[in-house]
C-alpha cells in the first residue's frame, strides 16, 4: 500500500537525538535555542518561540493577543479543527466566512460581512500550504485595528506576492507533526515581531514562568507547552535538508498536475497568481455525479491511499453544531469542496515509480465509478 505521507529522516536525525541522549540534557537545551533562532531566520522575523504542537502554538498566540471572553475571531470552516478550537479555549467565538473555491482559502470579500462590534481578529488558514489573500486581509486588519494570526502550519516555505507565510499577520503558527512538509514527531513554532507576544508566548509555555526564568517565579498561570530538546534536534536535523524536502514536493505536485490534468470528471488543484506553494497535501476533487468515497475504496483496492480531507468541514463537526446551531447549507463553497475533495500520497520519498502507479490508478478507478 502506498502511504499518504511518511517523515523523512535519516542519520542526521538520528545523529542529533543520540548527541541529545548522551548530553543529559533533555529539555531546554542547546538544540531548541538553536531551532528557534534558525527558524526565525528562516521566516524573517525577530522572534520564534518552540512548543510541543501546532495547536498549542495557536492557543497562545490568541491568549498572547489579549483575545478573551465576549471578542469575536473570523477564520476559515475549510480547516484542520485546531484553528477553531484554540479560539474557543479563550472563551472566545470563532465566526467563520466561507471559501474561495479556487484556493480553498478564506474569501477576503466575505470578511467585511462578519465584522461585527466585538471583532477582534482574523485568523486565515493557508489550506493545504497556498497562502490566503494577505494583501487583502492585512488591509482589511489594518483600516479595523484588528490582529492577525496566520495559521501557517501547513505552509512552511509557501509565499505570497514574494512575502513568506508566517511573516504577515502580528503571530503566525507552524506544525511539525510527521505528516507536514518537516517535523519534529510532535511540535509547533509560534514566529512573531512583536516583542510583548513572544515574551507572553515563552512565558505561558513554560508555566507561567516570569522572563529570568527562575524555576519556581510564576509570574501568571501559564501551561507545559515547551517543545522537548530531543524534538527541537530533530527540528535542526529537517531545516538542514528543508529546501530539499520542499522542492520534491513540489515536483510531485507537479508530475500529478502534469498526469491528471486532460483526465474528465477531475478538477485539479490551482495556484493562484503570486502564489508560490510547497503542497502539505495535494487535493484533487472529483466533478459533481462522481462518488469521491467510491473513489477512495476503490484506490485503496489498487493499493493507493487516499482520504477525504477536510471532511466535515469544521461548522458540521458535532460539537460546532451543538454549540453554535450550525448547519448544512451555512457555507455552500466550503461545503462543496469538503464533499468532493481526496488527497493522494505526496512526502518527499515518494518515488517516480510510486508518483506514476498512484496516477494510473486515479485514472482506472476514475473510469469504474463513472461507468
Ligand atoms: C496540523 C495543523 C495544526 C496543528 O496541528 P498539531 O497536530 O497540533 O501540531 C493546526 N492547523 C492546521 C490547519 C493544521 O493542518
Amino acid at each position: 500500500m502506498i502511504p499518504l505521507s511518511q517523515p523523512t529522516i535519516d542519520e542526521q536525525e538520528e545523529k542529533v537525538v543520540l548527541d541529545v541522549l548522551r548530553s543529559g540534557r533533555l529539555s531546554l537545551g542547546p538544540y531548541l535555542t538553536r531551532f528557534e533562532e534558525e527558524f526565525a531566520k528562516l521566516i524573517g522575523v525577530t522572534h520564534a518561540v518552540g512548543v510541543n504542537s501546532g495547536t498549542s502554538g495557536l492557543h497562545l498566540c490568541v491568549k498572547s493577543l489579549g483575545i478573551g471572553r465576549g471578542d469575536e475571531v473570523i477564520t476559515s470552516p475549510f480547516s484542520f479543527i485546531a484553528s477553531a478550537n484554540c479560539i474557543l479555549y479563550e472563551g472566545a467565538k470563532p465566526v467563520f466566512v466561507d471559501i474561495e473555491e479556487e484556493t480553498f482559502n478564506i474569501d477576503p470579500k466575505l470578511v467585511g460581512e462578519a465584522v461585527t462590534d466585538d471583532t477582534k481578529a482574523i485568523l486565515p488558514v493557508h489550506v493545504f500550504g497556498q497562502c490566503c489573500d494577505m494583501g487583502q486581509i492585512m488591509g482589511i486588519a489594518e483600516k479595523k485595528g484588528f490582529k492577525v494570526i496566520e495559521d501557517a502550519c501547513e505552509s512552511i516555505g509557501s509565499t505570497h506576492k514574494g512575502g513568506k507565510a508566517g511573516s504577515f499577520g502580528d503571530a503566525s503558527v507552524f506544525a511539525f507533526y510527521p505528516n507536514k512538509q518537516m517535523t519534529t514527531g510532535e511540535g509547533g513554532m509560534i514566529v512573531t515581531d512583536d516583542d510583548d507576544v513572544a515574551r507572553l508566548c515563552k512565558s505561558y509555555s513554560n508555566q507561567g514562568r516570569a522572563t529570568d526564568m527562575q524555576w519556581l517565579n510564576h509570574e501568571r498561570i501559564g501551561y507545559n507547552y515547551r517543545m522537548g530538546e530531543i524534538n527541537a534536534a530533530i527540528g535542526c536535523a529537517q531545516l538542514d535538508k528543508l529546501d530539499h524536502l520542499l522542492e520534491r514536493r513540489k515536483k510531485i505536485a507537479k508530475l500529478y498536475s502534469e498526469g491528471l490534468e486532460d483526465v474528465s470528471g477531475l478538477i485539479l488543484p490551482k495556484i493562484k497568481k503570486g502564489n508560490d506553494h510547497t503542497w502539505f497535501v495535494y487535493p484533487l476533487r472529483v466533478e459533481d455525479g462522481i462518488g469521491r468515497d467510491k473513489m477512495i475504496s476503490k484506490l485503496a483496492d489498487k493499493g493507493v491511499s487516499s482520504k477525504a480531507y477536510f471532511f466535515p468541514a469544521i461548522h458540521l463537526q458535532p460539537f460546532y453544531m451543538k454549540e453554535f446551531g450550525y448547519n448544512e447549507g451555512d457555507f455552500p463553497v466550503a461545503e462543496k469542496v469538503s464533499k468532493s475533495t481526496f488527497i493522494l500520497p505526496l512526502f518527499a520519498g515518494l518515488d517516480e515509480d510510486s508518483i506514476g502507479k498512484v496516477i494510473k490508478a486515479v485514472i482506472e478507478c476514475l473510469r469504474e465509478v463513472s461507468d
